[in-house]
């Protein structure tokens, strides 16, 4: 199999370069001596700031910023193999991701003109932060049994009830969510799709606490929340096929399979350069057992590219990835966990730091950090059982248990 670039390819792959050369800040770029993990090596953050508002301009500029998006609504409609190159070169050159959220491609493909004139220009300018209002305390994997009520009186839908690990609520400026419109309905078809600001009356967020210390997520209240009738994207009671509406420039996870292989890379450089005080060798080089697993690693960065790659292909041809998609999330997101495990080990008894600011955290404490956070990774978006299922009944034809 020649994975090379065709030469089409390789013409946008040198264009990509030579925007980086030209428009990626210094003050953005991670050397090798940095901590990889803090987002853009060690500047002050006021300098960090005017480099992002600097390097989101040029991505504006260039239509990068929604890639995948058509011209006229900033974007540079780009093909699914040419996002690919784009999203691999962020990665490689581990630059910070911005770009617009998903819900932009949702309002793309279903909106009336109104919403897209509305919506899509701020998400390109950076103006509006979304959160994504779908699970509720007893709706998760079964979301289709969401109990969140809208009632139309008038013009607007009044909304009563609770979302829940509503991840940024608490910096959101607007949501987008799923209601109940008709609950005599069947439970697919009585739901609509609903776009709305935060800052109305009656929309509560309370933080959660995570067990990395992270406060990433919430639960939203909502209570007696009015949300014009004009802001459901799609049918009324046809919001959940709206919801599954995916045109994500992103779903390769090709980012996250190369951001982890740089990962592997920063993290072997570090244990070749630190030396046992005692025997003088290389933490590589003491104990055999975390080694190979460390060699098994390198691996799985491979498959996980292979899986990436699998995904693109499908979608320049026109496919639509389903259960192929399911593959590559569940890899990807068991693969960082266990590089979360297989480095904190290696790094041996102080591997469990995470203390940024103590001596005594290798590589400021980021790789415990990791091994919590990453817990989590395989629940976000649909838990690795649900995407095995889809394997096992739509990959495999296996019946559903
Ligand atoms: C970091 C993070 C960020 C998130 N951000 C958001 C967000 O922004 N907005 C939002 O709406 N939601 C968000 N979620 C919620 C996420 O979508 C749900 O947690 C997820 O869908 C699982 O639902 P649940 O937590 O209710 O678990 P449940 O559905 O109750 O599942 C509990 C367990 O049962 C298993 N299970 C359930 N059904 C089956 C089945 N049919 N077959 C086999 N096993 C099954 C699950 O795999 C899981 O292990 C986030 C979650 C996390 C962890």
């Amino acid at each position: 199999m020649d994975f090379a670039d065709s030469p089409e390819q390789a013409v946008f792959r040198k264009e990509v370069e030579s925007f980086f050369a030209k428009n990626f800040p210094d003050a953005l770029t991670v050397g090798d001596s940095d901590d990889p993990f803090s987002e853009g090596g060690p500047v002050a953050p006021g300098a960090r700031a005017d480099a992002m508002k600097q390097w989101r301009a040029a991505l504006v500029e260039k239509g990068w910023i929604a890639p995948a998006w058509p011209k006229e609504y900033g974007g540079a409609n780009l093909s699914p193999m040419e996002q690919f190159i784009l999203n691999e070169t962020i990665a490689e050159r581990s630059a910070p991701r911005v770009g617009v959220p998903d819900v932009g491609s949702t309002i793309m493909v279903h909106g009336t003109p109104e919403q897209k004139a509305e919506f899509l220009p701020p998400m390109v300018r950076g103006e509006t932060r979304w959160c994504q209002g779908y699970s509720e305390p007893g709706s998760g994997s079964d979301l289709a049994s969401l109990q969140t009520r809208a009632i139309r009186d008038g013009d607007d839908f009044v909304v009563n009830g609770q979302k829940i690990w509503t991840s940024g609520a608490h910096l959101a400026n607007m949501i987008f969510m799923l209601v109940r419109t008709d609950p005599e309905a069947p439970k697919h078809r009585g739901i609509t799709y609903l776009l709305s600001p935060m800052n109305v009356p009656g929309i509560e967020v309370r933080p959660l606490v995570q067990m990395s210390d992270a406060r990433g997520f919430n639960e939203t209240f909502f209570e007696d929340v009015r949300i014009p009738v004009k802001n459901a994207v799609g049918e009324i009671n046809r919001g959940w096929y709206v919801g599954a509406t995916h045109l994500d420039f992103e779903r390769s996870s090709i980012g996250s399979a190369v951001g982890q292989r740089k990962m592997l890379d920063t993290l072997r450089n570090y244990l070749l350069k630190e030396r046992d005080a005692k025997s003088g060798k290389t933490r590589l080089g003491q104990v055999d057992a975390p080694r190979l697993e460390f060699a098994d690693r390198y691996i799985e960065a491979t498959v996980a590219k292979t899986l990436s790659q699998r995904v693109i292909s499908m979608q320049s041809r026109g496919l639509i990835p389903n259960y192929e998609a399911s593959m590559t999330k569940v890899f990807a997101t068991e693969f960082s966990q266990r590089i979360a495990r297989t480095s904190t080990k290696l790094l041996g008894l102080y591997g469990g730091l995470r203390d940024r600011n103590s001596e005594y955290s290798p590589m400021k404490g980021r790789w415990a950090t990791m091994y919590l956070s990453t817990v989590s990774s395989t629940i976000a978006g649909g838990t690795s059982e649900i995407q095995r299922n889809v394997i096992a009944t739509r990959g495999l034809g296996l019946p559903r248990g």
